[in-house]
């Protein structure tokens, strides 16, 4: 029976060794985790009556792996409240709710009409090259505003980054698609406004007049009890599979085989996949090939710090009416957004109290990330304070810190996948995987573990 084993236990690793279990190919698995507790960067804890994610709150339902996974694990997932689909942003010193159509954001006033005029020249905006920054990209097609005051939060909330340096076919892959497929993003939108409702005419027609059910749009899913549900269940499922604290040092190889080492133990094995982030599989391959060490150590991660504050309501002026707020860097506030978890999903905090989540540090601001807890909570509560009318200090308090939390794709990502990829055909049995490559959504984490699961598979037959 060939051996694989699988560094790093978080979302990427779990479902890698999980799926391949699964499909029970003859496979003798193990997974090597570093920490004492499964999971990575998806970590639920409860403090006093809250629930507080550390890491990731949840996947969008638009894509269909993560449900299918939920479903063989038999875990139920929890679409976040209606009321959190109003979103924020916070601009010119206050909160702007995010125009939910077309109409309302021509009324808004969340763009001038300068900025809005100037999207509208996106129409006739001529393809860019293959890949760009996500500031160049934005700027040449849509204006320098919708850059400053739409993108550049955005780019904050999913990768904490920095839209001048960061690759637009990395970051935004389906963006850069549409330019690249239709010419354009506008000219993409209509197109795909329009199949959409000859898709549904044809089903109608088909149906007769019986109620159509459009697949639903991304709305952010968690489960009752935090992201952490998921993570838990696949370790529970590996069961003595998983190793925890057994840390990977390096890797030699002897023959086909390699060899695996932690601090107390050396494993053969015909099958590797380094799951841990790309500086640990740098290290883990330094003196394997520094080649491969090389391009893996220039994946940047940005440092987050994630403040959750647990208040009782009536301490909180502001209705905590939606999803939360993101800040654009040209507000020059420390905070890059807080969301509003208690109104978001069940569970997060106990009937009475709200929980808040605010994110600071990112690749703009790395220092704030990393300082003390005090000045952390401080800084956080004097900026929350004037944009949710705070009456008090928060009744609970905990701060996560994350150094390197989330690599970041910048500009020529795709060139260093290319060289990592060409290198590994030297190394057959030797595999990368986890959110420093292709995505760094946990849907992108589980797409990715059943696709390297399938190659994987693949390869053994051949
Ligand atoms: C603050 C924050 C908020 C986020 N919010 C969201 C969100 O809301 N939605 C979303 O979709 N995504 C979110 N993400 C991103 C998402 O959580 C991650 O991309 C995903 O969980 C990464 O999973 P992974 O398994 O690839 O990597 P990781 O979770 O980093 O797991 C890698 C594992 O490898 C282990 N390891 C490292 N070195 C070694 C070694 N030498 N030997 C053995 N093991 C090792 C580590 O201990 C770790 O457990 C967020 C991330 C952060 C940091």
């Amino acid at each position: 029976m060939k051996r694989a084993i699988i560094v790093g236990g978080g979302l990427s690793g779990l479902t890698l060794a999980y799926v391949l279990q699964q499909k029970n190919v003859g496979l003798d698995i193990s997974v090597y985790e570093s920490d004492d507790r499964p999971g990575g960067k998806i970590w639920t804890e409860k403090n006093e009556g809250f629930l507080c994610e550390k890491g990731a709150n949840g996947f969008l339902d638009n894509k269909p792996r993560t449900l299918e996974l939920c479903k063989i694990l038999g875990i139920d997932p929890v679409r976040s409240n209606e009321n959190s689909k109003k979103r924020f942003i916070f601009l010119n010193g206050k909160l702007n709710a995010l125009p939910e159509s077309p109409t309302a954001f021509i009324k808004s006033d969340l763009l001038s009409w300068r900025g809005k005029l100037r999207m509208l020249l996106e129409y006739n905006a001529p393809k860019g090259p293959d890949d760009e920054t996500v500031a160049d990209f934005i700027i040449r097609r849509l204006g320098r505003e919708a850059l400053e005051k739409l993108i550049d939060p955005m780019t904050s909330g999913i990768y904490a980054g920095d839209p001048y340096n960061m690759s637009i076919k990395s970051c935004f892959p389906r963006i850069k698609e549409l330019e690249q497929e239709h010419g354009g993003l506008f000219k993409a939108l209509l197109k795909i406004r329009k199949q959409k409702k000859q898709h549904l005419r044809a089903v109608k027609q088909k149906e007769g007049d019986s109620k159509v059910s459009v697949a639903p749009g991304g709305t952010l899913t968690s489960f009752f009890n935090g992201a952490q549900t998921l993570t838990d269940t696949l370790a529970e499922k590996l069961g003595t599979r998983l190793n925890l604290g057994a840390e990977v040092h390096s890797i030699t190889k002897n023959g086909n085989a390699y060899q695996v080492h932690t601090s107390n133990s050396t494993v053969e094995a015909d099958i590797v996949i380094l799951a841990c982030p790309a500086y640990a599989s740098a290290g883990i391959l330094k003196d394997f090939d520094s080649d491969l060490s090389k391009p893996l150590s220039d994946i940047p991660y940005s440092h987050v710090s994630v403040a959750c504050f647990g208040y009782r309501k009536e301490k909180v002026g502001h209705p905590l009416n939606g999803f939360g707020f993101l800040v654009p860097h040209i507000e020059g506030r420390k905070i890059l957004g807080t969301l509003w978890d208690s109104s978001i999903f069940p569970n997060r905090a106990t009937e009475g109290y709200a929980l808040l989540r605010t994110m600071v540090g990112g690749a703009k601001s790395p220092d704030i990330a990393m300082q003390t807890d005090e000045k952390i909570i401080s800084m956080v509560f004097d900026e929350l304070k004037p944009i949710l009318t705070l009456k008090a200090d928060p009744d609970m308090v905990r701060i996560y810190r994350w150094q390197k939390a989330i690599p970041q794709y910048l500009l020529g990502h795709s060139a260093k996948l290319k060289i990592l990829d060409e290198r590994l055909k030297a190394y057959p049995g030797l595999y990368l995987a986890g959110n420093a490559y292709r995505g760094i959504g946990m849907n992108d984490c589980v797409e990715n573990g059943y696709r390297l699961a399938d190659e994987i598979i693949a390869s053994l037959s051949t």
